[in-house]
């Protein structure tokens, strides 16, 4: 199908979104969550093979799950910082951080004017309820903000959350920012084509205005037609947060957490 006819049906159907469950979104905890008790993670656990590192498990679902054995994002690379060190949520599956690393050092190596990807918040060392968010239990969550542009059109660093408008419009202390779409959809690119991630993006969270503005820069940078639809269906604004001020990505699980139990919402 022509570029442009995929482009439209994109545009036309963003309601993908609507048929999902709100409660499984993240977003302001305004609903309040019943705590169950999940066994010990350590019940799921296959014996390591002999010399072999135990590998970060995803267990349970995001907004009701544990991280086993999770890697950790340092605070700060040589591609990336995080924009909220002192919450200590920097730990997810081990591929969920090697992909945000390799993502981080592929647009900058791209393009050295990019400024470090912001990142937010993963989850907790262990996993399980993170305040402020419904998702993030699991290992398989991520908070990236979005590029920025000054007045000028020169990258700054996004280093808070800062929302944005259908037109890609925002205030940052008192000075108005543009959204970076051309930046912002090199970044989605580079988690659709993820070698750690392979095909596991299954969701990457944004309103539905900015899902717009990436899906018409993608076709203007001339991405192909496979890429643009994969990205019209991960693009998803969720019921209960709109999601104008930074993107959140989540991943499925791997076999290996699947065969463990973990679910994929
Ligand atoms: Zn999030």
């Amino acid at each position: 199908m022509p570029r442009k006819l995929i482009l439209a049906a994109l545009l036309a159907a963003p309601a993908a979104a609507q048929v999902m469950p709100a409660a499984f979104f993240d977003g302001a905890a305004t609903i309040r969550q019943r705590v169950v008790s999940l066994p010990h993670p350590s019940a799921f656990l296959p014996a390591p093979r002999r010399g072999a590192p135990l590998a970060s498990l995803a267990v349970g679902a995001p907004n009701r799950g544990r991280l086993v054995n999770g890697a950790e994002l340092p605070v700060e690379g040589p591609h990336w910082r995080a924009i909220r060190p002192e919450v200590g949520r920097l730990y997810g599956t081990s591929e969920l951080v090697d992909g945000l690393r390799w993502t981080a050092e592929r647009l900058r190596v791209a393009d050295p004017a990019t400024p470090p990807l912001a990142v937010g918040d993963l989850s907790g060392a262990e996993g399980g309820r993170a305040p402020r968010h419904r998702s993030h239990q699991n290992g398989r969550d991520a908070d990236v903000n979005f590029f920025w542009l000054d007045a000028k059109g020169a990258p700054l660093f996004s280093e808070r959350m800062t929302s944005f408008d259908a037109k890609g419009r925002g205030v940052y202390a008192g000075k108005p920012l543009r959204f970076d779409a051309a930046r912002n959809w090199r970044l989605v690119t580079a988690l659709l084509t993820n070698p750690h991630f392979g095909r596991q993006v299954r969701w990457i969270f944004v309103s539905r205005g900015l899902r717009a503005l990436l899906l018409k820069e993608g076709a203007k940078q001339g991405a192909a037609p496979g890429l643009l639809e994969r990205a019209g269906k991960t693009l998803a604004q969720p019921p209960g947060n709109s999601h104008r001020n930074h993107f959140h990505v989540r991943l499925a699980c791997s076999g290996e957490d699947l065969k463990l139990g973990c679910k994929n919402l």
